[in-house]
Parts: structure tokens; sequence; C-alpha cells
């Protein structure tokens, strides 16, 4: 058993002055029970808490870490930065930097605007395409998550396109009326809201492989589909590739599947651990954004130089080294599998699905392709895995509808150890 009274002493500290003691919702650990653990260090695949225990960590940030923890060069490259000043709200030179570096592995961003999180980045995306196209309905698909603007926190609404309802106290149904949630992989789905709401579709935006509700990859086609429609019919597609981009590969899912969006929007890993955003696309759409054009949209901390020197060197690490996807690929591949393997012999249902180095065992015997499918794991079993797992030394994230991710320093004998430790906590 590892120790966690230091932990417990700081989250019941937190707690008194910090709703739950987390700032973001999913670390509170309570879909897999128990109480969170306080990180106090990170170096490479491992992480270390504040009772001095060791994990491999396949969390990594929630994404951004592909490169591990404190990564020498991008260390090296905040600590320098950060001694000319960290903010001065005024242009610096390494905005358009970053800016090259990204448009650089994704060939469909003509322009980029950075902004502080993954939220900020969609809910400018969804406005943007709102002016570009005057229309007020957006598509979004249930299972993904895009941060927690107020029209985009949409419950899954079944079937053919029905009107959104809040998925969060406090966002009014008035907010929420015009974003249509329509199940993830199902191509008449989408045909029928396109007829419905002939000509009022200002959007589709989609997770192109979903992260959000574990992963997901689309079906065969299903992206295709949604280029053409949306180009049929003037709607602009945005591809959420917050998780993906830099992360499935070095140009994304839309890379992967050779499509071209309209809009994406960036995060996590063009932060390299800080706190940024992005989004970019067509210049003839991102001309709309102020001061050039009528969309306002602005940010105090926006291009933030700390942010983008971590960024750039992130980036800068995995240009220079294209051989860390073929490497992440083949030991995610071989994790994966080795667990299903285990799984199999133990008798617990698992299946499991990956794309690169993102991935996510299920605790149930079916494919997933879906929301509802996803829905139907034994998150119970989940959390039991969980918890065998942490106490075994492997830090996994806290619930069964999140990616995990492994970075370019998990190595070899980290797989053996996560395999060894994953039979383990499977005959538990
Ligand atoms: C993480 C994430 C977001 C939100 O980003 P934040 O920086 O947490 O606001 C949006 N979309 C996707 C696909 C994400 O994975």
């Amino acid at each position: 058993m590892n120790r966690s009274e230091n932990s417990k002493l700081l989250h019941a500290r937190a707690s008194r002055v910090i709703p739950g003691g987390v700032n973001s919702p999913v670390r509170a650990f309570k879909s897999v029970g128990g109480e969170p653990l306080y990180l106090v260090r990170g170096k490479g695949s491992r992480v270390w808490d504040a009772d001095g225990n060791e994990y491999i960590d396949y969390v990594g940030s929630w994404g951004p870490l592909i490169l591990g923890h404190a990564f020498p060069t991008v260390v090296r490259a905040v600590e320098e930065i950060n001694r000319d000043g960290a903010s001065f709200g005024a242009c610096t030179p390494i905005e358009a930097e970053l800016a090259e570096a990204v448009i650089d592995a994704f060939p469909s961003i003509e322009k980029i605007r950075f902004v502080s999180s993954g939220t900020e980045a969609t809910m400018s995306a969804i406005r943007l395409a709102r002016a570009y196209t005057n229309r007020k309905y957006i598509i979004k698909f249930e299972g993904c998550y895009h941060g927690h603007a107020d029209s985009l926190l949409v419950k899954a609404g079944s079937g053919v396109a029905t009107l959104g309802i809040p998925g969060s106290a406090g966002v009014l149904e008035e907010q929420a009326q015009f974003t249509l949630a329509l199940p993830f992989n199902h191509q008449q789905a989408v045909e029928e809201a396109f007829a419905t709401f002939d000509g009022q579709i200002a959007c589709v935006i989609v997770e192109p492989v979903v992260g959000n509700m574990g992963c997901v990859p689309p079906r065969k086609g299903y992206l295709e589909f949604l280029r053409s429609i949306t180009s049929k019919d003037g709607a602009v597609l945005i591809f959420d590739e917050v998780m993906t981009g830099f992360r499935v590969a070095f140009g994304g899912v839309q890379e992967l599947h050779k499509i071209t969006p309209d809009l994406t929007t960036l995060g996590k890993i063009i932060g390299g651990g800080l706190p940024v955003g992005a989004y970019g696309g067509r210049a003839e759409i991102m001309d709309m954004v102020a001061p050039l054009g009528p969309v306002y949209q602005a940010g105090t901390l926006s291009g933030n130089p700390l942010a983008m020197a971590a960024g750039l060197a992130t980036v800068r690490e995995l240009k220079n080294r294209p051989d860390i996807y073929q490497q992440l690929e083949r030991r995610t591949s071989a994790l994966v599998g080795e667990v299903l393997v285990a799984a199999k012999r133990k008798g617990v249902p698992l299946t499991a699905n990956r794309v690169g180095s993102m991935f996510t065992w299920f605790f149930q015997p079916d494919k997933v392709h879906d929301w509802d499918t996803a829905a139907k794991s034994d998150t119970k079993a989940f959390a039991k895995f969980h918890s065998a797992m942490l106490e075994r030394g492997v830090y996994l994230p806290p619930s069964q509808y999140e990616a995990m991710f492994m970075s370019a320093a998990h190595t070899d004998g980290d797989l053996q150890e996560t395999i060894e430790m994953a039979s383990q906590a499977l005959g538990s």
C-alpha cells in the first residue's frame, strides 16, 4: 500500500478554499473513488507525489507532455525567456515563430490566432464560423468535448437532430438551443440535420479522433463525409485538434486522413505544458477576426512569451525527430495489445481503441464507436483497475472516459513494468 498522508492533508487544506479542492473537476477522482494525489515532481515518464511515491505516468497533463515531464530544451527555453520578462501584453517576436512552426505542420492553416486555452480556441472558432456564414446552428457530436463554453456544454440528444438541452446548470436553454448534438460516426444523423436545418448550419465541430469519451476513432469514410457535406452546404468544418494536434501525427488527424478542414483548433502540445490554445484556418476566414474584421476576440495573456517558448521548443523537437511518432506507434501498440492478452487470460472483458499514442481500455466486451457504445463500459471495474494500478505505481487518468497517453520518454522497461502491473491488477 502506498503512503498517502501528505496528499490527504493537502487535499483537506485545498478543499476548504477551492471547490472540491480542485481547479478542474476530473482531477477529483470522483468517478474512481479515493482521493486525488498531490504531485510535486515529474521527470520523463515518471511523476512523484507528496508522499514520495513514484508512478509511471499515462496522463501526461492530459496530453500536452508528448516529450515527457521537464524535457530539457523546454525547461531551458522557458527559463531563458522568463529572465527578460514574463509578459508585456505587447507584440513579441516569438509569436510569429510559433505561428510559422504550427502552419508548417498544418497546411490547412494559413493564419492562426493564439489564445490561452482550448476552451477559448473552440469558443472563438465557433463565433468566427457564425460570423463568416451568417448562420445560427452548430453541429457537435455526443461524447465530444470542446471545452466549457456555454453553447458547447450540450448533452447528447439522441437520433435525429434534437434541439440542444443544457448539459450544465447555469447554461440557459436559449444559449444551447442552436446547438445540435448528434451521435458520432453516424452519417445519416448528419444528413438529416442538414436537411432539417437547410441553409442554417454555421459549422460542424468535431474531434476527428475523439479523446473525450475515451479514444474513439472515426469510421472509414466518416471524416471525408463530413468534409463533403459541409462543403456542399457552405457550412464551416472545424476540426478540434486540441488533443490530437501533434499527437497522433505531426500534422494531426488531418495529416493522417488527408482532409482539409476550414478551421482547426489546437492547444495542449502547442503549449508544451503551459496554457496555450489556438485557432486557425483559411486566411479568408481568419481575416474576419479583429482588428482586420468585425469578429471580436482578445486576451491579456494571449501569445504569452513563456507559453510560446515552451510550445516552440516542443514543436521543434517533434519536427527534428520524426522517428518519435514511429516509436510511439510501436510502443503504444505493444502495450495496448499485451494488456488485452492479459485481460483475456484473466477472463476480464476488455476492448481497446488506439490511434498512435492515444488509447483507452474500455471495460466491456464490445467494440466502442460512439457515446452509446462507450457508455456501456463497466465503470466500477475500471475504478478497481485504476486503484490497483495506482497501488502498483502506474498513474492512469481517473476516468474510464479519458484517453491515456504514451510519451516519447516512456521506455521499453516502463512498458514491461506496466504490462506486468496491469496483469496483476486485472487478476486482483
Ligand atoms: C482539452 C480539450 C479542450 C479544452 O481545452 P482546455 O485547454 O482544457 O480549455 C477542447 N477540445 C478538446 C478536443 C480537448 O481535448
